[in-house]
């Protein structure tokens, strides 16, 4: 064996066969497991073999500069942070380089961004190859700002990026704001398009979009329509323009219309046999008690059609109490839903965040104490849940029904199954994010690269 590398408590380090020529590593003798900081971590099986397949950005401090990289798995392993917290990490087998000397490492994957160091070099990669001085730093050289950027320039990714418009109302939202990052991240072109500054000529001849000042917006490859429920008629007239003239919308604007109409999309659930609660409508005053009886009687909830958040969502505890909320409600002219109460769910539900035909991602929510409804914004807690392979199996085909690339499906656990509670096409991206630590925006991006992908080769 050749002498040992004398390495300080940090060092640049090259993972080539992850595509990855220069890492700084954390050295710490004191871990005995090496780790590298990813995300998006998703296993994949391929020839009988584990692999996983991984996003990193390989440059503390830089989110912009990403990496997709895949890793042959050899185990699972728990793993306790210096936090103290366990987790199970998926551990891949990879050559590291330093100092001239190759040799192969396992490496466990993580997503905890608070790492700061993209890798942490633990004792059992030093394999007897290392001498650390711990007080010295970059003993093996420093890598110059001129090579990383020959490393990992966004060039090529720049060129092939898409222009793609983010349509919305508030670019502060949590959920605008990530869906931005995470598409320039990946070296798109995003511009965030006020619904209410656009405007149109609908001409056969000329169709286009109009943005303030008169700039026309007809050469966007990729909008991603998230039109709150005020904007539903102005917001899905803008994406069908966009539409018209090119532009592939991720959830497009017929999908986006009929799910908003709750009546519509129960409707359409129940031709595609998916499970919901037994519900009733119905416009004429004189057919309430018919109606309560259709769900099963009291105990029921009573929805307002275009109630959004829970906010038009009612419990009527007894029949002479559903009968007053229902009449009441139609007394204003307001369309409702009257549905069997599924008591059992005890003021919980389930958020199925679907993307592209997959669930990315499920959370469970909690209603607030005495409450029964289970909204975030009306002060339910969110917490991770492991779904059923049924309740996936319903959440995919909701989502698919609807029409929705991009959906979040509400499933409410019965005693008799699974139903579907309601499917919403701006799903809201922080709870899902904070609660399951995935990049569910960057899946979003991910679902327009790939159907861009698809395109290409149609084309080819
Ligand atoms: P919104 O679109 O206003 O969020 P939902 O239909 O999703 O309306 O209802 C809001 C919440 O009320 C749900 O998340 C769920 O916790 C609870 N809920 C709705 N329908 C029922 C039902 N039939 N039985 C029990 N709880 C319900």
């Amino acid at each position: 064996m050749s002498e040992k590398i004398i390495i300080g408590k940090e060092e640049w380090c090259g993972l080539s066969e992850l595509g990855l020529p220069a890492v700084k590593a954390r050295i710490d003798s004191g871990a005995k497991t090496s780790s590298l900081h990813a995300f998006n971590i998703t296993p994949f099986i391929e020839d009988g073999l584990k692999y996983v397949h991984f996003d990193i950005h390989p440059l503390q401090d830089n989110r912009k500069v990403i990496q997709s990289c895949r890793g042959l798995v050899v185990g699972r392993r728990d793993v306790k942070s210096s936090s103290g917290e366990k987790e199970r990490r998926h551990v891949i087998k990879t050559p590291i380089t330093m100092g001239g000397e190759t040799w192969e490492i396992e490496v466990t994957l993580t997503n905890r961004d608070s790492m700061g160091y993209r890798m942490l070099f633990g004792r059992e990669a030093m394999k007897e190859r290392v001498l650390i001085d711990p007080d010295a730093s970059f003993c093996l050289g420093e890598v110059s700002r001129e090579a990383l950027e020959k490393y990992y320039t966004r060039e090529h990714t720049k060129k092939n990026g898409l222009s793609i418009a983010l349509l919305a109302s508030n670019p502060e939202l949590y959920s605008n704001k990530r869906i931005m990052e995470a598409g320039e991240e990946r070296g798109h072109n995003m511009r965030f398009v006020n619904i209410r500054q656009c405007y149109m000529n609908i001409s056969a001849s000329t169709p286009e979009v109009h943005y303030r000042g008169g700039e026309v917006l007809n050469g966007v490859d990729a909008v991603i329509p998230r039109i709150k429920p005020a904007m539903t008629f102005y917001g899905c007239s803008i994406a069908r323009q966009f539409e018209t003239v090119g532009s592939y919308c991720l959830n497009d604007s017929i999908s986006i219309a009929q799910s908003r109409d709750k009546l519509r999309s129960l409707q359409l659930l129940s031709t595609h046999s998916i499970p919901m609660p037994v519900t009733g409508f119905a416009n004429s005053p004189v057919d309430t008690t018919n109606i309560i009886e259709m769900v099963g009687g009291a105990p029921l909830v009573v929805k307002l059609l275009e109630g959004t958040q829970g906010k038009g969502v009612v419990l009527a505890e007894t029949n002479k109490a559903a009968e007053s909320v229902i009449n009441a409600f139609k007394s204003l002219q307001a369309n409702i839903l009257v549905q069997e109460f599924i008591k059992e769910a005890n003021g919980r539900d389930i958020r199925c965040f679907v993307i592209d035909g997959k669930v990315v991602g499920s959370i469970q929510r909690q209603a607030a104490e005495g409450d029964f409804r289970a909204n975030l914004h009306l002060g339910g807690k969110a917490s991770s849940v492991l779904i059923t392979p049924e309740e996936r199996r319903i959440a995919i085909k909701a989502a698919k029904t609807m029409g929705l690339k991009v959906a979040g499906v509400d499933l409410i656990r019965a005693s008799s199954g699974p139903k579907v509670l309601e499917i919403n096409s701006s799903p809201g991206l922080q709870g899902i994010e904070d609660t399951t630590g995935k990049d569910i925006a960057g899946l979003m991006i991910e679902a327009i690269e790939k159907s861009f992908r698809n395109r290409q080769k149609a084309k080819r």
